[in-house]
C-alpha cells in the first residue's frame, strides 16, 4: 500500500505478443548524425555519445493526436529508431551489448526547441526542452529476430505529406551495440530501458494540424497528429 494511486508503468505493444514491453528508463542519444550536429552548429564528435533521459512519463503512443506542448513556441519533431532492451548490460562487451538488445521502433523525440537552447545558452539542463508529456513518441516494437540486421534502412519523417527527414540507419555516428556498450559502463541497464538512438538532419517545427508519419524500413510506421494547445 501507498500514500497515492498511480497509474501503472507505460507498456509498448510488441508486434505478435499479447503483452506488453514495461517502460521504466528512456536514455535518448544527443547528435549521433553528423548532418544534424552540424545543422545545430556543432562539429560531430567520435570520442563518446552524450545523453539526456527522459521520464517515462513523457511515453505517447502512436496514432495520438497530442496537444501543442505548453511553454513552447518552437515544438520540433526528431524521428528516431528507438530501441528496447531485453535483457541486463553492466559493463557489458560489444557482443553483450548486442546480445541485450530486444525489439526496434520508429520513435519521435519532440522537442521544445527554444527551451533547449535557453539551457544551452545559460549552461543549465535540457529537461524543459526535452523531458515533457507526450515528447517520447512510439510505435509498436518488433523484435530483432524479425529484422534484418541494422545497416542501410531507410528512416524518414514526413509532415502532411512533405519529406522532412531522410537517413539510413548505417549513418549513426556511435552504433546501437557502441552506445548499449557506453551507457552500460554507467548504468545497470536492464529490461524497460528504451534508447532513442538520435536524429538525422532535417528536424523542424510542428503547428497545429500537423499529421506527422515516421518510417524505417521494416518497422511498423509511426503517426502523429498535433492538435490546439491546451
Ligand atoms: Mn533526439
Amino acid at each position: 500500500m501507498s500514500l497515492f494511486d498511480l497509474p501503472p508503468l507505460p507498456e509498448v505493444p510488441v508486434l505478435g505478443e499479447t503483452e506488453g514491453y514495461p517502460v521504466r528508463r528512456i536514455f535518448c542519444v544527443g547528435r549521433n548524425y553528423a548532418d544534424h550536429a552540424r545543422e545545430m552548429g556543432h562539429e560531430p564528435d567520435l570520442e563518446a555519445p552524450f545523453y539526456f533521459t527522459k521520464s517515462p512519463l513523457a511515453i505517447c503512443h502512436s496514432g495520438a493526436t497530442i496537444p501543442y506542448a505548453p511553454g513552447t513556441a518552437d515544438l520540433h519533431h526528431e524521428m528516431e529508431l528507438v530501441v528496447a532492451l531485453g535483457a541486463p548490460a553492466f559493463r557489458a562487451t560489444r557482443e553483450e551489448a548486442e546480445a541485450a538488445i530486444y525489439a526496434y521502433a520508429c520513435g519521435l523525440d519532440m522537442t521544445r526547441r527554444d527551451r533547449q537552447q535557453d539551457g544551452k545558452d545559460k549552461r543549465r539542463p535540457w529537461d524543459l526542452g526535452k523531458d515533457f508529456e507526450d515528447s517520447a513518441v512510439i510505435a509498436p516494437l518488433t523484435k530483432t529476430s524479425e529484422v534484418a540486421p541494422l545497416g542501410p534502412q531507410r528512416l524518414t519523417l514526413a509532415v502532411n505529406g512533405t519529406l522532412r527527414q531522410d537517413a539510413t540507419l548505417d549513418l549513426l555516428l556511435h552504433d546501437v551495440p557502441a552506445v548499449i556498450q557506453h551507457l552500460a559502463g554507467y548504468y545497470h541497464l536492464a529490461p524497460g530501458d528504451l534508447l532513442y538512438t538520435g536524429t538525422p538532419a532535417g528536424v523542424g517545427a510542428v503547428v497545429e494540424g500537423d499529421v506527422l508519419r515516421g518510417e524505417i524500413e521494416g518497422l511498423t510506421p509511426l503517426d502523429l497528429t498535433i492538435g490546439p494547445a491546451e
